[in-house]
Parts: C-alpha cells; sequence; structure tokens
C-alpha cells in the first residue's frame, strides 16, 4: 500500500515539545514532512524585520537539528503560502495537512482559505491552538464583546479553566521514503553580510527550543525571584522569553505551568505578576484579531487627526541612533540596535521621547522597533506602541508625558544602565539635549488639544 504522508506546517512555533500539529501528524501514523514556508509575498502580509529575520535563521537551524535527531528534518520552501503549500501537498501525495494557528488578519484567511480548498480535494486539514493561552474568541465581555481594558480581561482569564499541561516532543518522526528537496537556508540570505551588524545579537542570544528551554528553566529558579525589580533596566530581572515567545521556540502552556510548578520560596510570590505580563501578549493579540489593522491605523479614531509635527529624517536618526543628547533614551536605542532588544521601561521612555517630545507619528517608531527587535511581534508592537501614543486600547493618556530624565533618576539612580551604553555620558562629548524638554512638553500638549477640539467624540 502506498503511503499518503502528514504535512506539518510550522510558522509562529519552531519547536518540538508542545507542538499539537506536529504531534497529530505523527499519530496518524504516516510518515511526516515538517514544513517551513518563508512567504514575503502574500498580499498584506508583513514581512519580518532584520533582526527577526536573523533570529529565524538560527531558530530554523536548532528546529532542523532536533527533528534530524527525530528522524525528518526540515523541508524549507519560498513564496505565497497559497500556493506553496498546496504544491508541497501535491509533490508528497500528503493526505492530511496540520498546523498551529495564527491571530492576524492575513495569515487567518491564508489559512482559513487553505483549510477549505484542502478538505474540497478530500484531505484532512486541522489547526491546533498552541501559541495563545486564551484565544481571542473565548476570553469575551458579558456582552459577547472583546474586552478593551486590561484587568478585567486578565480576571476573565483567570476564571477560565486552568490552561491545559504541555504535550511532550514525540519520541519520532518518521519521514517519506524519498522526502521532498528543500531550499538551502542559506540561500534565503536571513543573515546580514554587508554590513554584518549582527555581532552584538550573537554575543546576546542562542536561539533554539533547546536554549529557550534552558533560559525558561533558569529564570524560574533565578531571575523570577527578583521580577519586583523588574522596571531596573540595570537589573537582569526579566525573563526575556519575547522572541522565544514570538517565534514559538517556547509556547506559553509550558511558560504558564512552568509557574504554577516547583518553583523556589522567594519565586512564588513573582510567578503570578509574570504570568500577568505574559497576558498582556495574549490581550495584545486579542487587540490585534478585531483590530487587524493596528500597524497602520489608530485603535482610537480621534487620533487618525492629531497634528504630528514635520520632522526632518536627520532628528529621527538621532533618535534612531542613540544620538538624541537625553541619557536613558540613547543607552535603549543603542541596547535596541546592538542587542536586537531593549527592557520594557525603557522601550516606553524611548517611544514617548519620539511621539510626544519630537511629536512623531508612532508609526515610524513601531516600524524602526519592527526591523530592530529580535521580538518584533505583530500583535506586541503595534498595541505597545500605541499605548504610549495613547491612541491604543487601554493605552497610557496622552497628557501623561514620561520625562525621561526624571524616569532616568528613577528607575537607573546608580546610571549603570545607562553608562554601559552610553560610555561616553560623562565627557564633553555628549551632545545637550536635541529638544527642550518642558517645552517639547508643552507643545505636544497643545496638538493634543488641537486634536481633541477637532473631534467631538474624544475624551
Ligand atoms: P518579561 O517581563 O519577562 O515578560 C514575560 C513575557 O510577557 C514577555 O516575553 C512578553 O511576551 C510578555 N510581555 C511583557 N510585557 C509585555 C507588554 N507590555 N506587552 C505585551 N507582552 C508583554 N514585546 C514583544 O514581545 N514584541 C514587541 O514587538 C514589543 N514591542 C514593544 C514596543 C514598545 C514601544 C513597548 C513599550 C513594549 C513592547 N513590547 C514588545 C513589550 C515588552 O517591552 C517586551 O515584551 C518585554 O520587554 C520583553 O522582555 P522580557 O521577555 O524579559 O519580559
Amino acid at each position: 500500500m502506498t503511503s499518503s504522508p502528514s504535512v506539518v506546517w510550522l510558522r509562529d512555533d519552531l519547536r518540538v515539545a508542545d507542538n499539537p500539529a506536529l504531534v497529530a501528524a505523527v499519530d496518524r501514523g504516516e510518515p511526516v514532512v515538517v514544513l517551513v514556508v518563508l512567504d514575503d509575498e502574500t498580499p498584506g502580509i508583513r514581512p519580518l524585520g532584520g533582526a527577526a529575520r536573523w533570529w529565524l535563521h538560527h531558530s530554523l537551524v536548532a528546529l532542523d537539528g532536533a527533528l534530524r535527531e527525530l528522524g525528518a528534518g526540515l523541508t524549507l520552501r519560498r513564496g505565497p503560502a497559497a500556493e506553496v503549500l498546496p504544491a508541497v501537498v501535491a509533490e508528497v501525495g500528503a493526505g492530511a495537512v496540520y498546523w498551529n494557528r495564527r491571530y492576524g488578519k492575513v495569515p487567518r484567511d491564508t489559512d482559513a482559505a487553505l483549510k477549505t480548498a484542502l478538505r474540497d480535494e478530500g484531505l484532512v486539514a486541522e489547526s491546533f491552538q498552541a501559541n495563545l493561552l486564551f484565544e481571542p474568541w473565548t476570553v469575551q465581555t458579558g456582552q459577547g464583546q472583546p474586552f478593551k481594558v486590561f484587568t478585567p480581561f486578565w480576571r476573565a482569564c483567570l476564571d477560565r479553566p486552568e490552561p491545559r499541561h504541555p504535550l511532550d516532543a514525540p519520541d519520532a518522526v518518521r519521514p517519506p521514503e524519498a522526502p521532498p528537496a528543500s531550499d538551502d537556508l542559506d540561500a534565503w540570505q536571513l543573515l546580514p553580510t554587508s554590513p554584518d551588524w549582527a555581532a552584538g545579537l550573537r554575543e546576546t542570544w542562542t536561539p533554539g527550543e533547546a536554549a529557550a528551554l534552558d533560559a525558561l528553566e533558569e529564570f524560574a529558579t533565578g531571575h523570577l525571584a527578583d521580577y519586583g525589580e523588574r522596571d531596573f533596566p540595570a537589573q537582569e530581572a526579566t525573563s526575556r522569553m519575547s522572541p522565544r515567545l514570538r517565534f514559538g521556540e517556547v509556547s506559553p502552556f509550558q511558560i504558564w505551568h512552568r509557574m504554577r510548578g516547583d518553583l523556589p520560596p522567594a519565586s512564588r510570590e513573582r510567578a503570578q505578576s509574570f504570568l500577568r505580563e505574559v497576558v498582556w501578549r495574549e490581550f495584545n493579540h486579542t487587540i490585534l484579531f478585531s483590530s487587524p489593522d493596528l500597524a497602520t491605523v489608530s485603535y482610537r479614531p480621534e487620533f487618525e487627526a492629531f497634528p504630528w509635527a514635520d520632522v526632518p529624517e536627520s532628528e529621527i536618526d538621532a533618535w534612531r541612533q542613540g544620538r538624541t543628547g537625553v541619557p536613558l533614551v540613547d543607552a535603549g536605542m543603542r541596547q535596541l540596535w546592538t542587542t536586537g532588544w531593549m527592557h520594557n521601561r525603557v522601550r516606553m521612555v524611548t517611544a514617548s521621547f519620539l511621539i510626544k517630545n519630537l511629536l512623531v507619528d508612532w508609526r515610524v517608531g513601531e516600524q524602526w522597533f519592527w526591523d530592530t527587535l529580535v521580538d518584533a511581534d505583530e500583535a506586541n508592537n503595534p498595541a505597545n506602541w500605541q499605548w504610549t501614543a495613547g491612541s491604543g486600547a487601554d493605552a497610557a493618556p496622552y497628557f501623561r508625558v514620561f520625562n525621561p530624565v526624571l524616569q532616568g533618576e528613577k528607575f537607573d539612580k546608580e546610571r549603570n544602565y545607562v553608562r554601559a551604553w552610553v560610555p561616553e555620558i560623562d565627557t564633553d562629548d555628549y551632545p545637550e539635549p536635541m529638544v527642550d524638554l518642558k517645552e517639547s512638553r508643552r507643545r505636544a500638549l497643545d496638538a493634543y488639544e488641537t486634536m481633541r477640539r477637532a473631534s467631538p467624540a474624544s475624551p
């Protein structure tokens, strides 16, 4: 009898453990093809930024290694998913296709159309919950609407049944006798060459599932105890799980149950505040689900009339490159450029500086973070930019303008963070602030008033 292989199409779930689509394929008993598609072409899809492409390359190397140990390597293909997936299915004569769900509009529409087309041809096509603990349609207000405010969302999540336990990795993955051809990963050119700006990323990170699980364990038994200090950027008090979650090297189910498991006594009370942050990611995906244009359109429509300033590109470059003359802002922007990651408190301060002190449209900053963050995420990045801009769901009110100097005094009192990234801080080489903080704050508040007057619906 000829076999009808199963195809597992992996996307934001680059792991072998707790992977329901992979488990379903293995359980079907037929040979398994594990496919990853680099799709920069589907209309409306948002191609990954540079830092995320770097991460993807290394995460795929690690995943291919882990799968080979189980018996079957990865199959890599490039192109629009709606064409590539059916082509692979036809090539191998597949009888079933499995994947884990994604929540952006274009990906969802692509997946839904593929599922229908595959089923119409008599194939099994199944999708699974793997990357969110609480899928957007399962947590709603009493009126059946999506939550717009985080705290009631969080409470509603806690009222839901406990998220399921993580699944084990399969013992083996049997490939077809004649596996399909795979692209050469290097030919995808995900790594920067000239210039090679990734030295700091290489020093900072080891992408891949094994390193992700090690990092989670290390955090659970180590710095979780310091999570109360998470607002202090010089402290190593946060998990740095964000790129791991972004690429699905670790699942939120694994994180949730690790936090519910055996922890050092000093960490137990911190676990809940850590999970609360993890659930902000879930909240932002819920927002993305109901507002698919989150990266391009203000969630609060009155902000579409905001009178942004016409700022010269050279000034925006000073922000991008960490040359604003405001120490905490410059430190953050340099940490981002060098490592592909920035501490959350400093993300808020740098974003606020761009939006409020320079009066630059939040979309400009969102795009820069999209290109430079290893954790750049379709839900978390725009939602947090809009949160800072005041235009988002449950956002900081626009008129609450961070003072980046006071933020530094409060959260980096010893200046250890600033000195690490801006060593010239105490010398004559360090410039004066590029804007007067008081004056630019007043200008921002005036602009906000102008918007409010233009829109009677605004608060
Ligand atoms: P921890 O404090 O250890 O938190 C654990 C996990 O919870 C994180 O890995 C993340 O998945 C989630 N989380 C924590 N804070 C937030 C938050 N505010 N919103 C949503 N999820 C959160 N996070 C991203 O994952 N991708 C982005 O593209 C992104 N862009 C941001 C842009 C701006 C302007 C701001 C202010 C924040 C952004 N964040 C983004 C949120 C947050 O800064 C990072 O998730 C966090 O710094 C990651 O570090 P960590 O894993 O050590 O966090």
